[in-house]
């Protein structure tokens, strides 16, 4: 495993802004606080295919429907989001609502060939 340099998380403190949602909270990897880490799981493992590349990914739509399931965490949104439509098959159409916080995980996985599969961490 590649180490990576950490000494500027070294501050002595214990809470550290998330880089992705901006909470302030415990920082567990990858500069990320629990949920966003918990949530960038689940989407590598509820869209592995998309994330390995096997199914294309459309573009990004916006939608601007109140209470949308999140595709990722599993909770309603609030506010104009992004959406994507995957053609599965030709029958098969998949509407994939994220959070705007949710969006920016996924853009992290989707958009970036992910390295080896190390499994989920047990933390
Ligand atoms: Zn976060
Ligand atoms: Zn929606
Ligand atoms: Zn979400």
């Amino acid at each position: 495993m590649p180490t990576v340099s950490l000494s500027f998380l070294n501050r002595g403190t214990v809470k550290q802004v998330c880089r992705i949602c901006r909470e302030l909270g415990e920082i567990k990897t990858e500069r990320l606080c629990a949920d966003c880490v918990r949530i960038k799981s689940q989407i590598t493992v509820r869209f592995a295919e998309a994330v390995r590349g096997t199914i294309a990914i459309p573009d990004a739509q916006r939608c601007e429907r109140l209470g949308c399931l999140c595709a990722a965490c599993d909770v309603g949104t609030l506010g104009s989001h992004p959406l994507y439509l995957f053609d599965l098959t030709r029958a098969d159409r998949r509407e994939i609502h994220f959070h705007p916080r949710c969006h920016e995980l996924w853009l992290e996985i989707g958009g970036r060939r992910p390295e080896q599969d190390t499994g989920i961490s047990q933390g």
